[in-house]
């Protein structure tokens, strides 16, 4: 498993592209609407509250991916699994989840699919 303290800038990490995104769906909806006004101060809170489903189709093919893999990721967090790879079970190198935080294979099964 990782190190407690990588563990905690990762989860970081994922929450803060988790907001990233969620942010970008304020500014679709925004615009969307053709709502000029500021968006609510509680929308980070707003948007995550709302369905999956309306969350996903407010966005754009590559963000939902992004924002699924986040989410199945801070799920793998809670159960435990994070950082094991989901082909092989070997532990993922910190320094690959440190690029990528929602990786779910190691490096070797990751090449062996390219
Ligand atoms: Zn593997």
């Amino acid at each position: 498993m990782t190190e407690v303290r990588e563990f905690t800038e990762l989860k970081d990490q994922l929450f803060e592209m988790r907001r990233d995104l969620l942010r970008r769906i304020g500014n679709i909806e925004k615009h969307r609407f053709r709502d000029d006004g500021p968006l609510p101060a509680d929308w980070d809170e707003q948007a995550q509250e709302l369905e999956n489903d309306e969350v996903l189709t407010a966005l754009d093919d590559s963000s939902r991916k992004e924002l699924i893999q986040i989410n199945a990721a801070l799920s793998r967090m809670e159960s435990g699994e994070y950082g094991d790879c989901v082909e092989c079970g070997e532990e993922i190198a910190t320094k690959r989840l440190m690029a990528l935080p929602y990786a779910t294979l190691c490096i070797a099964c990751a090449q062996s699919h390219e």
